[in-house]
């Protein structure tokens, strides 16, 4: 048994190194490559997605993945060989059921939609992307076809990204968050918004740069396994346990659209420095989802990052750095301008409450084209039904509408959007729990320590890499074994009131 478990590891480390490098050439590309690469580069990351895509339906892994089988089903649940046996098997459903041709021509189609979709959307172009997204919507019904049996069109797609969520259990913590999150946005509504002209002003590139460096290794971002980079849509690359880079961007006439990000980035890293690195080059050395592995970056982004105990320590250091802008500004009116709650149409410019109904509706959207019941023709009416009955803005173009994001037009109708909206749910009721073990977390943010917190994430979270699905993480750590909106609206309550002065209503 120790030998083939000895090859079989063997056979998945060369099928993970494949992809790491793969995306050591993406990372490239969105970073230093020089233009005239492009093409080439497409190429040769196309052969070794491909390399990879074979060594996963390779005959010796499935036989080895066979004859291991019984052996991880006699250890415990958690031991490591029969996580390790369990999430190869989960990839190789997943993965391995999609025959090549169908992946050659589903890339080819979505290679295509993305350069019409580029232009189009600038153009505010409906018509001339509409009939590349029917025929995605197609390619994504045939996707499902692979996987007889679902219960819902859109399972198989999900399991993708989240795995053994359903479209039914979604669905059903959705509307229960939609119920009690639009009434908490229209209170605020009611309400006087904040000032937020301090956030825009003239802001040095370097002293952005630096500053958002200097706080993410105060964190906990570990530079010597990482590094930080400039790139157009700020993206983390996990290329192995010791090399997770991180990228953001920046616009020096606001202060946010570098720093956040480079938060929320460095947010995934942690997550993916801090998994046991005996996984790397396995299933296990990844993240479990789309969900968890966004519960991480939030957490750290918002949770921590938009605190006041959090800036109550770092403010003092950001009027240092930008001494023009802020030497009259107290904390006060900072923490509120950060922290603003306004609908508007674009999903990721939003703030951390309205965020979470974007999400939502996509995600009905997409159940909606899958299940036949919304064709695509009508799809930007409904889009803007969907707005204006849940957040009260409604576009007036397509570009700012149906058209703004990438994934419809890069990729498969179904998944790809549930996994924000579950994360900030999961990233509440983990840091819940990492409050009730530790009372002591606020206070140490206070005076810009993040150990206890980190080290908890770590141990309950980080460390197992992707041993454990979504639920079952669930399970472990808040002893619940199914998703709860209650700590994200407790949050939102909790802040929210005190910045909206909603006393009378929460
Ligand atoms: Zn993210």
């Amino acid at each position: 048994m120790e030998e083939k478990l000895a090859k079989f590891k063997a056979l998945l480390q060369d099928m993970y190194d494949l992809r790491s490098a793969s995306l050591l050439l993406i990372w490239d590309q969105s970073t230093y490559m020089p233009p005239g690469g492009a093409d080439t580069r497409g190429r040769i990351t196309a052969l070794l997605d491909r390399l990879a895509q074979e060594r996963l339906v390779d005959p010796a892994l499935l036989r080895l993945l066979e004859e291991l089988e019984p052996y991880a089903a006699s250890l415990p649940f958690d031991h490591d060989d029969a996580a390790l046996v369990r999430a190869t098997r989960r990839e190789v459903e997943i993965m391995g059921k999609v025959p090549p041709e169908f992946w050659s021509e589903f890339s080819e189609h979505m290679a295509a939609a993305y350069q019409v979709w580029t232009q189009a959307r600038a153009d505010n172009d409906w018509q001339k992307i509409e009939p590349y997204l029917e025929q995605t919507l197609e390619y994504s019904r045939q996707f499902a076809d692979f996987y007889p049996g679902y219960n819902h069109i859109a399972d198989p797609l999900i399991a993708y990204m989240d795995y053994g969520m359903k479209a039914a259990d979604i669905r059903h913590i959705f509307a229960e968050l939609r119920q009690q999150l639009v009434p908490l946005i229209e209170a605020i509504r009611g309400q006087p918004q904040v000032d937020t002209a301090c956030l825009h002003g003239h802001f040095p590139k370097d002293s952005q740069l630096k500053f958002a460096e200097e706080v993410i290794g105060e964190l906990g971002y570990d530079f010597k396994r990482g590094r930080l980079d400039l790139t157009h849509h700020p993206f983390t690359a996990p290329l192995s346990v010791g090399d997770v880079r991180v990228t953001t961007r920046v616009n020096e006439d606001t202060l946010t659209e570098c720093f956040f990000p480079a938060i929320h980035e460095a947010g995934h890293a942690m997550h993916l420095q801090g998994y046991n690195p005996a996984y790397e080059a396995s299933p296990l050395g990844y993240w479990t989802s789309a969900s968890v592995l966004e519960s991480q970056s939030r957490t750290w982004e918002n949770l921590v990052g938009r605190s006041r105990t959090f800036w109550s320590h770092y403010y003092p250091r950001l009027q240092a750095y930008f001494p023009d802008q802020f030497k009259d500004v107290p904390l006060e009116t900072f923490y509120r301008a950060i922290n603003r709650v306004q609908p508007s149409l674009i999903r990721t410019a939003a703030d951390e409450v309205t965020y979470n109904l974007h999400p939502m509706i996509r995600f009905e959207l997409e159940l909606a084209l899958l299940e036949g019941s919304l064709a695509v023709k009508d799809l930007p009416e409904a889009w803007r039904e969907a707005y204006t009955r849940d957040l009260g803005v409604t576009p007036t173009d397509f570009k700012d509408g149906v058209m703004q994001d990438v994934h419809w037009y890069s990729g498969a109708i179904g998944g790809g959007f549930q996994g924000y909206t579950l994360g900030n749910i999961l990233s509440a009721m983990f840091f819940e729990k990492a409050l009730e073990a530790h009372p002591e977390i606020p206070g140490e943010m206070e005076h810009g320590r993040f150990d206890t917190l980190r080290n908890w994430l770590t141990e309950n979270i980080y460390w197992a890499g992707a041993k454990y699905t979504t639920i079952e993480l669930a399970q472990r750590v808040t002893g619940k074994p199914e998703l709860d909106v209650q700590p994200l609206m407790r949050y939102f309550r909790t802040k929210y009131g005190e910045i909206y002065d909603l006393g009378h209503w929460v």
